[in-house]
């Protein structure tokens, strides 16, 4: 029996899940490692800690196999965005690794903007100018840590997104490739040439000596070297395009959402990029062969975190599920509504100054209207994004498939099915993430081909809507309202 080893590399945890010749998953070992807060708006991982835990988590899988089992390939997906520069000769990192959430170069994006670079960027990557990408993290290394610039000038310093730095320590340092997916959300890669654009290097000073060789999702690219064997690496792809391809949403306009934290949501768009005129990006989906999918892709802050605010800073209740159990024993929110906008507002509001707030209370109000409330507001952010995508598209979503850790919330999904007025299918495998990376390892090889893979993908659940068109109409109208009396609220 042969094996497919997928590594899954998250922002607060390293895991390694093993699958068997049906995708299904026999051993898993996960493990956290340290979120670094150096200052008010930064957020590092020290790499070598990542690497650490990764290795770990994989040595665990891999002991438990009997002898006479083998692994046929290994896949890995990953944290997007996330920052290291590394040593070429010592493979030691230069600084911790800078992660997708750190603001710290948000002020030097707004110079950009005003500089009037923001379209040229959009037009090139398919992305929003925003600190959130690689590039400005680069640039921030090369120009911060000492002797930084001159070493790279050199051709001392390797960067690489998360999925660059495993192989290179997969290998022994033999490798420094990253795939398209990773690539497009370094604001450096052109999606529409496939290549490392040299106006935007420029423009960040960033020299191409130190970028990775950029490769398809799915190719047997070299051999990780293992304590006792060597396994062919075959697949790479960021987390939310390995979920959108774990999901099996390989037809033109098929969208996936994940709800945990927040909820990113991706739309396959086929082989062209569709430019967002409402504030989405534009991304690449995957390549397989020379065939590349782009895709589109909008995120939501605050998504099942809001759940676990109502639980752990107001002590509504103990475990997030029984937001479910209060929630459905009212028949409405009795008006209530929630904005969640702890953080600011993500796609399509994209307002960094909105603010939480709950409207419509009244001296009737109790836990099972916040609680509703709470839940229908994930259901209204996530809408607007699927309004958004429609737009974009010019004809509604028609279906929407859910993973995450919130989708195991059946009135959530309901509600979703209900506001969206689109049926809402949860598979029954909601590992979307790690298994997307195990099938392009497992294409790769031949193990799958891809009619055997669709055929893999079973529902749970399919969640049909329900909800009259007047009441979907007033609820949207008052959500509407809502969000618009909590944007702008810092000054
Ligand atoms: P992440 O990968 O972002 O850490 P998960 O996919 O593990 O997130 O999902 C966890 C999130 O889902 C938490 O924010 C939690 O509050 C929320 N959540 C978990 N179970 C439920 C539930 N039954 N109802 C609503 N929200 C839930």
């Amino acid at each position: 029996m042969s094996y497919i080893l997928s590594l899954d590399q998250g922002t607060t945890s390293s895991r390694a899940i093993l699958y068997d010749q049906n995708a299904k998953p026999i051993q898993v070992a996960q493990k956290e490692f340290k979120q670094l807060f150096p200052q008010p708006g930064w957020v590092e991982h020290n790499a070598e800690e990542i690497w650490q835990s990764q290795e770990s988590v994989m040595n665990e899988v891999v002991g438990k196999l009997d002898k006479n089992e083998s692994i046929a390939a290994i896949g890995i997906t990953n944290q997007r965005e996330t920052t290291v520069i590394w040593n070429r000769s010592s493979g030691k990192p230069i600084y911790n690794a800078i992660v997708w959430q750190d603001r710290r170069t948000a002020s030097y994006c707004e110079e950009l903007q005003k500089a009037g670079h923001g379209q040229t960027i959009t037009t090139k990557t398919g992305l929003l100018l925003d600190a959130y990408f690689s590039a400005t993290k680069i640039k921030w290394l090369l120009d911060n840590v000492e002797g930084a610039r001159k070493k790279a000038d050199n051709g001392e310093l390797a960067f690489g997104t998360i999925d660059s730095w495993l192989v290179w320590n997969l290998t022994k340092g033999k490798k420094h490739i990253t795939d398209v997916t990773n690539a497009s959300r370094t604001m450096l890669f052109n999606i529409h040439t496939l290549k490392w654009d040299t106006e935007l290097l420029e423009l960040f000073d960033i020299p191409a000596n130190i970028l990775p060789q950029v490769k398809s999702s799915s190719e047997y690219y070299v051999d990780a070297e293992l304590a006792h064997s060597s396994i062919p690496i075959c697949g790479i792809a960021g987390d939310q395009q390995a979920a959108l391809f774990g999901q099996m949403c390989i037809e033109n306009e098929m969208a996936k959402c994940t709800y945990g934290t927040g909820c990113f949501l991706v739309m396959n768009t086929g082989k062209t990029p569709i430019r967002s005129n409402n504030k989405l990006l534009t991304t690449i989906a995957w390549q397989i062969g020379n065939e590349v999918t782009y895709a589109l892709e909008g995120s939501v802050f605050i998504g099942g975190a809001i759940i676990q605010w109502l639980r752990d800073g107001l002590k509504l209740f103990e475990k997030a599920s029984e937001s479910e159990v209060y929630a459905k024993s009212v028949n409405d929110s009795g008006g209530v509504v929630f904005v969640p906008a702890l953080t600011g507002l993500g796609a399509p509001h994209w307002d960094s100054s909105a603010r939480g707030s709950i409207f419509g209370l009244t001296r009737g109000t109790g836990i099972p209207h916040i609680a509703r409330a709470a839940l229908e507001s994930i259901t209204f952010q996530v809408n607007d994004v699927l309004d958004t995508m429609s737009k974009d598209i010019g004809k509604p979503v028609s279906e929407l498939r859910v993973d995450g850790g919130a989708t195991a919330n059946n009135l959530l999904m309901q509600l979703q099915a209900d506001i969206s007025n689109i049926p809402v299918s949860r598979p029954k495998n909601l590992e979307t993430t790690a298994l997307g990376a195990a099938y392009l390892a497992g294409l790769a090889i031949s193990l799958w081909d891809m009619e055997s893979l669709e055929s893999k993908w079973g529902e749970d659940k399919k969640f049909i809507p329900e909800a009259n068109s007047t009441k979907r109409e007033e609820l949207l109208k008052n959500w509407q309202k809502a969000i618009d009396r909590s944007k702008n609220w810092l000054d």
